[in-house]
């Protein structure tokens, strides 16, 4: 992967820990020759994010909470002043209220929905924006979604409903942006042990069941979901955008459970 990514600048936000799939992005990205920026979320992860960064090189490591417009413009002007042009963005951020990440779909509140809905879709929608006003010579974005936007869950719930408009987003930015240069595509990365996902009820049922059930018979992890990030924030994917692209050990293609898969 060595000078894939020479030359090229890009913002990773959504690093919150080593667990965290923006770490195994931002891995496979430095290793290829990137030089990254950071964003996180208010004062408590700024330690844990700060000595991530400086790992790989990184000395850019600044504030943005997704929620509000005014951090997000502080953090672009930011970057603006300090680079002036950008090359690629990740985009690794999802929140909703985790006592509704269990039981019923049905049970959503009006707060909640509004709240995953904009951290989670509107978040991408605001960054994409200033983001490519920053990429003159064209770029790529990445953003995170999951399988429980396409097919039902259990327990992703409002969370699956956010990730369907996310993946629609991403077909609509695509469209924006494509005339500049600049691709807009979605990992749907498998189950990971992430703090994220400890939110998720049964998460460990989760894991177990796509363990046994995808083609491949294990799960994905931090490191598979970066290289599949490099290929699409390099040249290497020069011709993909707008797509939804599966790193879940083939979960997506199985209609039914293989007769080697012990119960579970
Ligand atoms: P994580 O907890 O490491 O990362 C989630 C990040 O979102 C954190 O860094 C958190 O600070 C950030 N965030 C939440 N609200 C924010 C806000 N208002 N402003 C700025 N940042 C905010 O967990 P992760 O699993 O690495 O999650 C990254 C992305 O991957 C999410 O979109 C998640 O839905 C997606 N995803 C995760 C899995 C999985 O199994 N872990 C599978 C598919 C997709």
């Amino acid at each position: 992967a060595s000078g894939l990514m020479a030359g090229k600048r890009g913002l990773i936000m959504g690093l919150a820990n080593d667990k965290s799939i923006a770490w195994g992005i931002a891995k496979a990205l430095a290793a290829g020759g990137a030089e990254l920026a950071f964003s996180y979320q208010g004062e408590a992860l700024k330690k844990r994010v700060g000595p991530l960064a400086a790992q790989l090189g990184s000395e850019m490591v600044l504030p943005c909470d997704v929620g509000d417009e005014d951090s997000i413009d502080a953090l672009f002007e930011q970057l603006q002043k300090e680079w002036g042009k950008l090359d690629f963005l990740v985009h690794a951020i999802g929140f909703s209220d985790k006592e509704q990440l269990r039981g019923r779909y049905a049970e959503t509140t009006r707060d909640n929905f509004r709240a995953t809905m904009d951290i989670s879709v509107y978040s991408f929608t605001a960054v994409a924006r200033r983001a490519a006003a920053m990429m003159p010579d064209g770029g790529s974005m990445v953003t995170l979604t999951y399988y429980g936007a396409e097919r039902v869950m259990p327990h992703y719930n409002v969370m699956g409903v956010a990730k369907a408009a996310l993946e629609a987003s991403v077909r609509y930015l695509a469209e924006d942006f494509g005339k500049d240069g600049i691709r807009v595509n979605a990992i749907s990365a498998g189950p990971i042990k992430t703090l994220a996902a400890s939110g998720i009820g049964d998460f460990r049922y989760i894991m177990k069941w796509n363990e046994l059930n995808s083609p491949l018979r294990r799960n994905v992890n931090q490191q598979d979901v970066g290289n599949s990030a490099l290929y699409l924030l390099s040249d290497l994917g020069s011709g993909v955008t707008g797509e939804t692209h599966h790193v879940d050990a083939g979960y997506h293609v199985v209609g039914m459970k293989a007769v080697d898969a012990p119960d579970i």
